[in-house]
């Protein structure tokens, strides 16, 4: 095997932080200009039900993207109790209502409400999410679209980096209707960033590290903190690590957080890398801002 830590010990890091503020400082021109024109700004709406705290900091985070932006934006607290006729109720006056750009449910939702009949009701032309059958069908079909966000923060990602991707053997661990299977459509795609030869992995896949090591971009979203180690990476490449686990800690918070990628032997074989945090979670807000604006000016063209 390769003395990798010799090598590459110098890993770029794809800093999604810094972008996601750069790109947040573009989107308030465009808002800023639309609102001296007279016009009223993008409006985000979301719903979150219960209190998982994870779910609560990612609104929380979503909400302050909005407000850094210019954007409108409307929370909406359920309880866990809700019932999902309520919930329901609540998506089809959102749907309805006309100064509404966006809509979410953040997920996972308490066990009694269907997720698939809740993604399934948020009307498509408002689902910045990208989670509506309508949407994944156009993404798979290379039609214009709300391309789901955590995909669309990562595709922007490789693109201002000038990560080239065309010709290249991109592994997706993790085949998630939110994450890994739209990650592979979209590496796939003839476009740039994407024209990559594209594996996709998952549970059922035999010896992952043989299909990680051709990798010359791994995008790893599986769920288990550190779980791709520097000997599953092939020097040089780029690795993209989309997991957030929440790990126990002797910290004030009680725990840290960890992507699904060990940093430190990954970053010694990568070329690239994204940290956590820092890394895909703020460009995935990103993905959210620029779907909901997106759709702003689709409504008002
Ligand atoms: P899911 O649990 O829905 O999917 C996990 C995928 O990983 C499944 O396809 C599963 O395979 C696969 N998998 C599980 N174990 C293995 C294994 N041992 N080897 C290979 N594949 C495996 O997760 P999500 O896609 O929703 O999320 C993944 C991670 O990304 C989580 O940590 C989540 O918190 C994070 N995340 C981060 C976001 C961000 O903004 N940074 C946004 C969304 C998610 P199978 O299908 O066979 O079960």
């Amino acid at each position: 095997m390769t003395d990798s830590t010799t090598q590459h010990t110098n890993a770029m890091i794809l800093n999604g932080k810094e972008l996601s503020n750069q790109i947040k400082v573009e989107i308030a021109e465009q808002v800023k200009a639309i609102v001296d024109s007279g016009k009223r700004p993008p409006h985000l709406a979301a719903i979150l039900v219960g209190e998982d705290g994870a779910s609560k900091t990612y609104v929380k985070n979503k909400e302050l993207a909005c407000e850094r932006v210019g954007f409108a934006s409307t929370l909406l607290r359920l309880d866990a109790s809700t019932s999902e006729e309520d919930l329901l109720q609540k998506i089809a006056e959102i749907n309805a209502n006309p100064d509404i750009d966006g809509l979410i449910v953040q997920l996972p939702l308490p066990k009694h409400i269907s997720e698939n009949k809740v993604t399934q009701a948020i009307d498509p032309t408002k689902d910045v999410d990208g989670f509506h059958d309508v949407n994944v069908g156009k993404l798979t079909k290379g039609e214009d679209t709300f391309i789901s966000a955590t995909p669309y923060g990562i595709i922007q990602l490789l693109d201002r980096y000038n990560i080239e991707t065309s010709g290249k053997h991109c592994v997706v661990v993790g085949r998630s209707n939110i994450v890994g299977r739209p990650m592979s459509i979209l590496m796939s795609r003839s476009d740039n960033p994407g024209n990559s030869t594209v594996t996709l992995c998952h549970s059922r896949t035999k010896n992952l590290g043989d299909f990680t090591r051709m990798a010359d971009i791994l995008i790893v979203a599986l769920g288990r903190p550190e779980f791709v180690t520097g000997d599953m990476v092939k020097p040089g490449a780029t690795v993209i690590d989309v997991g957030i686990s929440r790990v126990d800690a002797d910290n004030q918070r009680g725990y840290v957080l960890k992507g699904d990628v060990e940093y430190d032997s990954c970053a010694a074989v990568a070329g690239a890398i994204t940290p956590v945090p820092g890394g895909v979670g703020p460009m995935t807000i990103i993905g959210l801002l620029q779907n909901t604006l997106k759709s702003y000016q689709l409504r008002n063209a």
